[in-house]
């Protein structure tokens, strides 16, 4: 989507292609991710949760931001 022209073939296309796995539960999707599925990048490392998981995450991610996240 918002790739560099010519930038196609980096090997971070790998992370791109197959299924997204839930990182907490291991159930898969389809790319894209539905909507109901939450990406967090922590450290230059995707993780993907699924709806169930994003709702029970939420608490917790919201427990531990920074303050001057907000
Ligand atoms: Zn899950």
């Amino acid at each position: 989507m918002t790739r560099p022209p010519g930038d196609s073939d980096r090997d971070d296309s790998s992370t791109e292609s197959g299924p997204v796995v839930c990182a907490r539960c291991g159930a898969q999707a389809a790319q894209p991710p539905p909507l109901t599925w939450t990406c967090s990048v922590d450290k230059g490392v995707r993780s993907y949760f699924c709806g169930t998981c994003s709702r029970d995450n939420l608490r917790a991610i919201e427990g531990r931001l920074d303050s001057d996240w907000w």
